[in-house]
């Protein structure tokens, strides 16, 4: 059998290798409480999601993002007379989740050696920069990685520049992550292949179908990871 033609595996971070979405969810539920008074959980919970992606351009991803976004549909679903209490609440959420120490997710530990073994491995991970560079420090994981990519979005132009800065071809590129939006489609659109690891309640913004047919095998658990790399680079 030959060598998979493979130059470099890129893998996400939050979802992926360790836990992210679920601290999110839980001060989503604590927001939706303090707000209890004003609107029910859904209208809150929708609010919230359409703050979210009209910050997107200003604040990027992250809980820093997150926190100026509960603070400003409070604002506006108590038509300003959010308490002080609250919006103090609020911040202590977002402190919260940046305090949280970073939790692998299932079989990640064991299995970076054996992809590392097939290419090298660069992490590119979206989101708040001093806060992802605590997570990568804090996971222990550093030292499989060739290289840190903090990107402030994920999509084709950030591949193609990162693969570029790498000197790979997307055609010998595999990206590994949970999510279809970010860390599938663009790089299939680039000419990559990709390895999808679905988690179980994902943010409503990341998601989309998976493309039939294309360079993408879907995971089950990042022990499968391996896998589904040697599948894609087969074809
Ligand atoms: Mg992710």
């Amino acid at each position: 059998m030959t060598a998979p033609a493979i130059d470099l595996i890129g893998v996400d971070g939050d979802d992926t290798l360790w836990h992210n979405e679920a601290y999110f969810r839980l001060s989503e539920a604590r927001f939706a409480e303090l707000l209890s008074p004003w609107a029910d959980t859904d209208t809150l919970t929708e609010r919230l999601l359409a703050t979210e992606r009209s910050n997107l351009d200003h604040y990027g991803y992250g809980a820093k993002a997150f926190v100026l976004s509960m603070v400003e549909t409070a604002l506006d679903v108590t038509d300003r007379r959010v308490s002080g209490a609250v919006v103090g609440e609020l911040l202590a959420l977002g402190k919260q989740i940046l305090a949280q120490p970073v939790e692998l997710l299932d079989g990640v530990n064991a299995t970076l050696p054996v992809l590392a073994e097939i290419a090298p491995l660069v992490l590119i991970t979206k989101g708040d920069l001093i806060h992802q560079d605590a997570k990568v420090a804090g996971s222990g994981l550093g030292d499989h990685f060739s290289g840190v990519e903090i990107v402030s979005e994920k999509d084709v132009d950030t591949y193609r520049r990162v693969l570029a800065q790498y000197g790979v071809a997307p055609a010998r590129f595999v990206m590994v992550g949970n999510s279809v939006r970010s860390d599938v489609l663009p790089v299939l659109e680039l000419g990559g292949a990709a390895v999808h690891v679905p988690i179980e309640h994902g943010w409503v913004h990341e998601h989309a179908d998976l493309p039939a047919g294309a360079r993408c095998c879907e995971a089950e658990g990042f022990r499968d990871v391996p896998r589904c790399v040697r599948d894609v680079a087969a074809r």
